[in-house]
């Protein structure tokens, strides 16, 4: 589920949970019934959020099996598939079936395990010509990911009609909404996700049923249907969290906060999936929520989106999926069912559809313009998975698919009855796009209901540029963006000349996104700042704040004119350089990418040092530099003057490959791992198991490890290790560990737990010199009384940090808004008097794998407290 309106507990939301296999017990998502919908129209009260009996987001210890992730994390991508354009239906794939897993989790419900669904798929196939089964990816375990499309049969010039049309909806609006026979001639596309939340299952099994139901109808009016529409079915969105039982997939993430990251190999696959098809109405099935939860949502609404054309389509088919869950005639007596809700309509905020991290809140951006998260309403996940008996979980489960089907039939006879209207509609979104129409302000009653609070606009500017050259601080950060709008189908463009826009000149090769495109939306909601909506709502379901401008290490900038010749550009061009001039090399590191790099130098054995911030490579070996230089596109530079004067020896300190040891939550181990850090999973119980601490430079903590929980054998051997050895925490764990170890002189201060966003920061020090001006908090830290021995790397900025986001003070009147955090020290670092090099993280900056750009901050803490703690135990 996304959550239950009246459940407000961080974990359920936000938190990792772990499997049960680790020794800390995941978070209890509590199983109090939702609301029935009221019977009568007063307001519900506001949704209540108390994450301060919660814990913290990452404060669960990450459950990625050591071995297994570490080697995928290396392994490369799968392989890259295409959604055809060129051939007809169906389009039969014999799929590869999985060895049979008897501990698949589904099996005990009663429904498909997914070792069940190629062979359920096969057979359909065989047995309809209404039944295509893609492979469009695998999960981050290796498991296929099954794409089926139901339809007419369709000859391959049918097909590629039907992809012309397509295109010409997206690419040429103006013209498709002239075009008077469009309609008639399309089919129009509808999309239904099932499973993304791994331990939310039906939604597979009634796809299952649907499926079957439409191959084998001999109904005329199905023929009727499938000659109208194409039914795409991501059968399951989230295999290895089926198996497993748990809500995220194999790499610990939640794939329903991944959209506008894509960290994930499901998630990129469903966004592929989504472009591809351009659905006009999509389901993403979930569970539970009793009554059945479906979407539209409470505000805030995403100020990106063509609000008027979404809400009037998805309150409609909302209202038609409701009927058809109520009309199956489940009863809160007999059944345990209560009538189905509408947040839009049932509730007054808590269920908001403002960051466009899901699954429906990212479609309508290619153009979706009926879009629901369904809940399902009978529990059978933790702890009714483990407590309730077979029977009973089996009955659940029955009613659950039962009302999944309900609500997919209801929306493939609302796209049948709607059909001309609902193409329309899509071809409009990307017709006011490619217009560079100004955002609407929606009218007040287009819907009942529909209000002042309902209304969230923005203003375009008229292009992002991401300048080349001088102004830029990092071209591996811009061509990450560019390459990442691009996988988005944002159009980006660059300059073949210098041009002047706001007084001032960008160089040719500058990147620009013109906000005149159709998918103007998407580039906007990732490249504008965002807002603080703090005064406009008290409660909000997930982050408040985002943005790839800010936080993903590139230069972006606003201009409201654009007088540039410019070209389409498929790809980032490459970055990668090494100078000609002899000498040692250095990089910066400043961005993921040179992480990377050099990590990739540190495992080759080459003798790098480290320079404040800037890694020294000998000029010996410009052979290697050159190979990472092309690999990760990193740029050296001459190392210039920090060769020593007399001997041209390379200062600095030697740096070795960063063991780390890490108690961290999954999103961090995945992040650390992709940076190439050699990284070993580490908890309280796996300390007092014996810890050989031996091959560990650096202990990073942020989760699932307790001091005060350490047995007197493990503390030793820790006290052991912090005598010179390297320490870096996030958070409010990582800040209790540094307490209770007794490393800096800090206090912290825990700002509103609620609270999160883009801040702006003021940074220097070892570690934080070289970040962006932003950063992300998500349960803001900050340190007070700070010791003679320690140095505030980066600082919160002392006229308000919050650029983006919800940060208020705590509701019991305790404090801890935004306003408490002005010039408070947010990253700290120092050396305690054993030796240990310590840096305190207030923020969180590998949060889900988003800010790209904040991720070298945390190499450099570790590369800083490797290089310092391994200085002091060397022995003269
Ligand atoms: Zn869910």
């Amino acid at each position: 589920m996304r959550r239950s309106l009246t459940v407000a507990v961080a974990a359920a939301l936000l938190a990792v949970p772990a499997p049960a296999a680790l020794a800390d017990p995941a978070p209890a998502v509590p199983a109090e019934p939702a609301p029935a919908v009221p019977a009568d129209p007063a307001p519900s009260p506001p949704a209540v959020r108390d994450f301060g009996n919660g814990p913290e987001r990452n404060d669960v210890a990450a459950g990625v099996p050591e071995q297994a992730a570490a080697a995928r994390v290396a392994a490369p991508e799968a392989q890259s598939y295409g959604h055809s354009r060129d051939r007809g239906y169906p389009r039969r794939t014999r799929l590869p079936l999985p060895p049979e897993n008897p501990a698949d989790a589904s099996i005990k419900l009663g429904l498909v395990p997914y070792h069940g669904i190629a062979p359920r798929l096969n057979d359909l196939q065989r047995r309809s010509d209404r039944v295509s089964v893609e492979i469009i990816g695998r999960s981050y375990q290796g498991r296929d990911l099954y794409l089926v499309t139901v339809t007419e049969p369709e000859s391959p010039a049918r097909a590629r009609e039907q992809a012309r049309i397509r295109e010409r909806i997206e690419n040429d609006p103006a013209a498709a909404a002239r075009d008077r026979g469009l309609a008639a001639r399309y089919k129009a596309p509808i999309f239904v996700n099932a499973n993304i939340h791994g331990n939310e299952w039906e939604g597979t099994d009634a796809a299952l049923r649907t499926i079957e139901q439409l191959a084998t109808s001999t109904d005329p009016a199905v023929a009727g249907l499938l000659a109208r529409t194409r039914l795409y079915f991501n059968v399951t969105a989230n295999p290895d969290g089926r198996v497993n039982g748990v809500r995220q997939n194999g790499a610990g993430f939640d794939l329903n906060r991944d959209f506008v990251t894509a960290s994930q190999p499901e998630a990129r696959a469903m966004r592929q999936a989504i472009i591809d098809t351009q659905p006009v109405t999509l389901l993403d099935l979930h569970g539970y929520v009793n009554g059945t939860l479906i979407e539209p949502t409470t505000p805030p609404h995403g100020a990106n989106y063509e609000y008027d054309l979404f809400i009037t389509n998805t309150y409609a088919n909302g209202l038609r999926m409701e009927a058809a869950v109520n009309g199956l005639g489940y009863t809160p007596d007999k059944d345990g069912v209560e009538p189905a809700q509408i947040p839009f309509r049932d509730s007054e905020e808590g269920w908001d559809d403002w960051p466009p991290i899901f699954t429906p809140q990212y479609a309508p951006f290619h153009g979706t313009v009926a879009a629901h998260t369904v809940e399902i309403p009978l529990e059978v996940n933790e702890p009714a998975y483990s407590e309730e008996p077979v029977e009973e979980l089996r009955r659940r489960a029955a009613i659950n698919t039962d009302v999944a089907a309900a609500a997919v039939r209801a929306a493939y006879g609302f796209v049948r009855d709607r059909h001309d209207r609902l193409i329309a509609d899509q071809i409009e979104v990307f017709r006011r796009g490619a217009a560079g129409e100004p955002a609407r302000t929606v009218p007040l009653g287009i819907v009942p209901g529909f209000g002042p609070e309902d209304v969230y606009t923005t203003t375009f500017p008229r292009a992002y540029v991401i300048p080349a050259g001088p102004g830029q601080r990092s071209a591996t950060a811009a061509a990450r963006l560019v390459d990442h709008l691009i996988a988005n189908d944002v159009r980006v463009e660059r300059a073949r000349s210098a041009f002047r826009s706001g007084g001032r000149t960008y160089p040719a090769g500058s990147y620009v996104v013109d906000l005149r495109q159709p998918k103007r939306g998407l580039a906007n909601v990732m490249l504008e700042p965002g807002a603080d909506i703090s005064p406009r709502v008290s409660a909000m379901y997930d982050i408040s704040g985002w943005s790839h401008a800010l936080l993903w290490g590139a230069t972006v900038e606003p201009v409201q004119s654009l007088r540039a010749h410019t070209e389409p550009v498929p790809a980032a061009a490459p970055t990668g350089s090494v100078p000609r001039t002899p000498g040692p090399l250095a990089l910066r590191v400043d961005d993921a990418k040179e992480v990377r790099a050099l990590n990739d130098l540190l495992a080759q054995g080459v003798a790098v040092t480290w320079d404040g911030g800037r890694a020294i490579v000998p000029a010996r070996d410009r052979q290697a530099a050159r190979t990472v230089a092309d690999r990760y596109g990193v740029a050296f530079t001459p190392a210039g003057t920090v060769t020593g004067a007399v001997t041209g020896a390379v200062t600095g300190t030697p740096l070795a490959p960063v063991r780390v040891a890490a108690a961290a939550s999954a999103d961090e181990l995945f992040t650390l791992r992709e940076l190439g850090f050699p990284v070993t999973p580490v908890s309280t119980a796996v300390l007092n198991a014996g810890f050989d601490w031996s091959a560990t430079d650096v202990l990073y903590v942020s989760s699932g490890l307790s001091h005060a929980a350490l047995n007197p054998a493990a503390r030793a051997a820790l006290d052991a290790f912090l005598a010179g050895g390297g320490v870096v925490t996030r958070g409010r764990t990582g800040a209790a560990f540094n307490a209770a170890a007794g490393l800096l002189t800090a206090t912290t201060v825990a700002g509103n737990p609620d609270g999160n966003g883009v801040v702006r920061v003021v940074s220097g020090g070892a570690t934080g010199g070289g970040s962006p001006a932003h950063s992300f908090v998500y349960s803001p830290l900050w340190f007070t009384g700070l010791g003679p021995e320690v140095t505030v790397e980066q600082a919160y900025a002392a006229d308000g940090p919050l650029v983006a986001g919800h940060w208020r003070p705590r509701a019991d009147g305790s404090g801890g808004g935004q306003d408490a955090a002005r010039g408070q020290a947010a990253v700290v670092s120092g050396r305690d008097e054993r030796g240990a090099a310590v840096v305190l993280f207030g923020t969180e900056p590998m949060f889900r794998n988003h800010p790209k750009g904040l991720l070298a901050q945390v190499a450099r803490a570790l590369y800083w407290s490797s290089s310092i703690a391994g200085a002091a135990v060397t022995t003269p």
